[in-house]
Formats: structure tokens, C-alpha cells, sequence
């Protein structure tokens, strides 16, 4: 039964996204994804192109983006970054990064990947463009917001629906996986051996939520775990680090058990009930819950790499993204003003690693992750597509056979200093060409083999980080966006529509 602040709560939304759609706002598109899926990279690169696309269409390049409708059909007149709606957001650095990316003070060598993101920053870019009409082409124009935020914020979503109770007896349950167990003994061992009734105690709370972070943080370090679990802010605190929001932990409790106030359990059920009040609650009301499109980028490819454990986990968290997405849609009076969110893309990243062959079955993967979330999605009442992308590629591709062998499809790029394969390590110099390995052409092979073997098919699958490419200019000393690939077909969906 909801609360009355619950009602409170939402009737506060639904007129706060009322007044939104009735002042023609901008299209808000959020960015999320795991802390390192890809997230600055992607906002940059599509920034850059799209505030360079129409400059380069009308001295003759070469379109980047053909598959792009309205830059494609030749209508984008112009992209520009302009003030941000909202004051107490982050601006999304987008200077320092695209100077950073292709070298500061045009220096290509000093090339390199800007700071990922950790906390919440926003974008307004304002697209001018000409709209067919009977009468003829007309002038019109649209701005994006674009909204960058740690994919560990979206995974509290579902903490609104959840008692202390629950969501403990859930964390400790879910510690028992065969991946996590080695990772979680500490602080299991510690919680488990605590009386939930006894007087509360702020040097246990402590011990316990610092043994749970550390718990949380080897899950996401290790490789053998390509998703999180909540609460978010513990992995990515943005402006909360070290701060008394962040000191509690699950105990052992289950759903319904009875808390007494002055108990150890009653002092962590108030605190994890001020994080979902003090965090999470405004996180959904003035972001989340604002968002009008969404971009979920995955990095599938570490997963792959870590294993079968990694890709079973990353299923479940797309599915616990999806939920996210549906505790948006579960109260009476947001549904009946506005469904906001109407299309998710979720992306396959850095698919430059990986030759063409590989793309469309790293789709196909990705597809095969989110498919029982989406098919249970009906009720996110949003449509949904998958992509394999690389916002930013930092390779080109080559066939490379010796005399009497067949052709191996290759990816060519110059390895980041220190990265080995082998006995072979790379400068940061000199290109070097790699052979990724074909991932599977069936799908369900990522799920073969008991937890934690890794599928015999993807054994030589290798994955070497690249450095950025380097950044071409015209005949007139422009420069030219940076190479990408399928950016403009995640854009067209997301965005194209608008500008018909
Ligand atoms: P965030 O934590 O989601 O913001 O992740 P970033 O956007 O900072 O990306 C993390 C790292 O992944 C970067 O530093 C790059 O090394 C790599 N990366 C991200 N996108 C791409 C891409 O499109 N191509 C390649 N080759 N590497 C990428």
C-alpha cells in the first residue's frame, strides 16, 4: 500500500513532467552504463559529430554519419553547444575531453582517453535543421540534453520497492553465487556472525559497511564480475565519498523479520532508509524520471572475456536495468500523465576491437543477454534495440595471411603502452596487428560450459586496449571527427524521428 508520501511524491512528478511537456523542453537523452562501458567516449564522439557533420557536408567530406537521416538527406544546418538548462548539474566537460582525446594543443602524440565518468553531468546541444513540409523544406530546431550518469545510480532504482528486510536477505543470498563466495567470505563471515537484535553500535556498523564496500568493489575489480549490486553510491559515490550516508550493510535478516529502533538492525534499516530517501529518491525525480530516451552502453566484450560466470552476471543486470526502467511506470498517476522514457538503446562498446566479421554476432550476444528482460518488458512500454558500436575506433582492419595459410581477419591499431600478448609487449608506438578471434556465430555459446570455464570457442579470444586514433583534418587544417562505427545507427534511433 503506498504511502502518503509516496503520493505526495508522485503527484510531485506528474506535474513537474506536465509543465515540461507543455514548455516544449528539450529531448532529454540519458547515457548510462557500468563505471568503464563507455560512457564519456560515447557522449564526446557524438558531440563532435554532430557539431562538426554539417560543417564537413558543405566543404564536400565524406558523410560519417550515412545512416543519420537528417544529416544524411542533407537537412542538418548546424549543431551547437549551448547553456545547460540546469544550474546544479555538472557541465559535461566536453572540451577537455575532445582536447585530451586528440591531444591537447593539437599535439596527436600527447593523444590519449579522458577521465571516465563519476557523478551525474549534463550537455545542451541544439540541432538547427530543415523539416519537409507540403509547402516546402522550413527552418526548425531541437536541442538535446544530453545526461551523463554511472550506470551503479540506475541499479538503486529498484532499493524504492524494497523493505531493509528484503533487500538484505536479497544482497546475502545473491553473495552466495559461485563467483562472488570467494569475494564476499570477509564480509559475510563478519555479518553473519553479528546478532541483528543487539544494541546498536557505530564501530560495527562501520566495520561492516566498510568489509560490504570492499565486498563490492572486488566484484566489479575482478574480472570474473561484469556487473554491480546496489547500492550504487558505494562503487560510485560522486559528491558522497567518506559521507555517513554511505556507513551500512545487509544483515542477517529476512523479509518481515520485526526491528526494534534501538537495535543494530534498526540503525542500519534508518540509514539505508536515508540513502533511498536522500539519494536515490531525488535521483529518480530530478533525473531519471526526466529522461525521455535512454542509452544503456554494456561492455560486452570484458564480460566475454572473463567468462561464463561474468556473462551470466551480466545478464541478470540488464534485466535488473530493465526493472529499473519499469520502476518508472508502476504508479497510477505518472502513467496516466506521461510515460517519459519511449526508447532504450542498449549498446554493444568498443566493437572496433573486433574485425566486421564480429560485429553483427556481438549484436547477436548482446540480443541473446537482453532478451528475457525485454521480453518481459511489455510493461516498460518503450521500444527497445540493440546495437554493436564503437563510439570511437581506434582501428582498422586488415586480412593477414602467410604464404599457403588462409587470410586471418585482423584488427590493426597502435596497442597502449605496456599491454602484452604473450611474451609480446607493446610501446604505444608502432601499430601492430591482432587477431581478436571470431567470436561465436551461435549466441547461446557465451552461456556453454559449467560457471566460470571459458567457453573452448572464444579460448584465444584476446582484448587489447588501443590508443585513441589520430585525429585527421581537411585540405584546410579542420579537423575532422574521429572515426566511429554503427554511431550513426544508434543515433538514428534514438533521435532521428525527431526530425521528421
Ligand atoms: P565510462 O566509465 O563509462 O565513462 O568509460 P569511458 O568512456 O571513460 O571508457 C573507458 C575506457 O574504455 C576508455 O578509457 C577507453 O580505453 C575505452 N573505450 C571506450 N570507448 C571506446 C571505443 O569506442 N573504442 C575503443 N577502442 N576504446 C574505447
Amino acid at each position: 500500500m503506498p504511502s502518503f508520501a509516496d503520493f505526495l511524491f508522485d503527484a510531485g512528478l506528474a506535474i513537474q513532467n506536465l509543465a515540461e511537456s507543455l514548455s516544449g523542453r528539450a529531448l532529454r537523452l540519458g547515457v548510462t552504463g557500468l563505471s568503464g562501458a563507455g560512457k564519456t567516449i560515447f557522449v564526446t564522439a557524438l558531440v563532435q559529430q554532430l557539431t562538426l557533420a554539417a560543417r564537413v557536408a558543405a566543404q564536400g567530406g565524406k558523410n560519417p554519419l550515412p545512416v543519420f537521416r537528417v544529416h544524411a538527406e542533407g537537412r542538418l544546418v548546424r549543431g551547437t553547444i549551448e547553456p545547460q538548462p540546469d544550474d546544479a548539474v555538472p557541465r559535461f566537460a566536453y572540451e577537455e575531453h575532445i582536447a585530451t582525446l586528440t591531444g591537447p594543443g593539437g599535439d596527436s602524440e600527447k593523444r590519449a582517453w579522458p577521465e571516465s565518468t563519476r557523478r551525474i553531468s549534463e550537455l545542451r546541444l541544439t540541432l538547427e535543421f530543415e523539416r519537409e513540409t507540403s509547402f516546402g523544406r522550413r527552418n526548425s530546431q531541437l536541442s538535446i540534453d544530453l545526461v551523463d550518469y554511472p550506470g551503479e545510480w540506475l541499479l538503486d532504482l529498484p532499493l524504492l520497492g524494497k523493505s531493509y528486510q528484503r533487500w538484505s536477505q536479497d544482497t546475502l543470498e545473491a553473495s552466495l553465487a559461485p563467483a562472488r563466495a570467494p569475494l564476499a567470505a570477509e564480509w559475510r563471515a563478519y555479518v553473519t556472525s553479528l546478532d541483528p537484535a543487539a544494541l546498536s553500535d557505530e564501530a560495527v556498523a562501520q566495520k561492516a559497511a566498510m568489509l560490504f564496500t570492499a565486498y563490492l568493489r572486488a566484484c566489479r575489480a575482478e574480472p570474473i564480475s561484469a556487473s554491480a549490486l546496489p547500492p550504487g553510491r558505494f562503487l560510485m559515490p560522486g559528491d558522497l565519498e567518506g559521507s555517513p550516508l554511505l556507513t551500512f550493510s545487509p544483515l542477517p535478516l529476512t523479509e518481515g523479520s520485526e526491528i526494534a529502533p534501538q537495535s543494530l538492525a534498526g540503525m542500519m534499516a534508518r540509514r539505508y532508509d536515508a540513502y533511498r530517501n536522500h539519494i536515490v529518491r531525488p535521483f529518480f525525480r530530478d533525473h531519471f524520471a526526466r529522461l525521455d530516451r535512454q542509452i544503456v552502453l554494456v561492455d560486452v566484450l570484458a564480460a566475454l572475456n572473463a567468462g561464463v560466470g561474468a556473462v551470466r552476471d551480466l545478464e541478470h543486470a540488464l534485466g535488473e536495468v530493465l526493472n529499473a526502467f519499469r520502476a518508472g511506470k508502476n504508479t497510477l498517476l505518472t502513467s496516466l500523465l506521461r510515460p517519459r522514457i519511449d526508447k532504450i538503446l542498449f549498446a554493444a562498446t568498443k566493437a572496433d576491437h573486433l574485425n566486421h566479421v564480429s560485429h553483427d554476432r556481438l549484436e547477436a550476444i548482446l540480443r541473446r543477454l537482453t532478451a528475457r528482460a525485454i521480453a518481459r518488458s511489455e510493461d516498460v512500454g518503450a521500444a527497445i534495440d540493440v546495437v554493436a558500436l564503437a563510439a570511437v575506433r581506434a582501428t582498422h582492419e586488415a586480412n593477414v595471411g602467410g604464404r599457403g595459410n588462409a587470410a586471418l581477419a585482423a584488427v590493426v591499431g597502435i596497442s597502449m603502452a605496456g599491454e602484452r600478448i604473450g611474451n609480446e609487449v607493446f610501446d604505444g608506438r608502432t601499430e601492430a596487428a591482432i587477431f581478436p578471434g571470431e567470436l561465436p556465430r551461435d549466441p547461446d555459446a557465451v552461456f556453454s560450459g559449467d560457471m566460470g570455464v571459458v567457453d573452448p570457442r572464444m579460448a584465444d579470444y584476446r582484448f587489447v586496449r588501443f590508443r585513441p586514433p589520430i585525429a585527421q583534418r581537411d585540405a584546410a587544417g579542420m579537423a575532422l571527427p574521429l572515426p566511429h562505427i554503427r554511431l550513426d545507427r544508434a543515433l538514428q534511433f534514438l533521435i532521428g524521428d525527431r526530425f521528421d
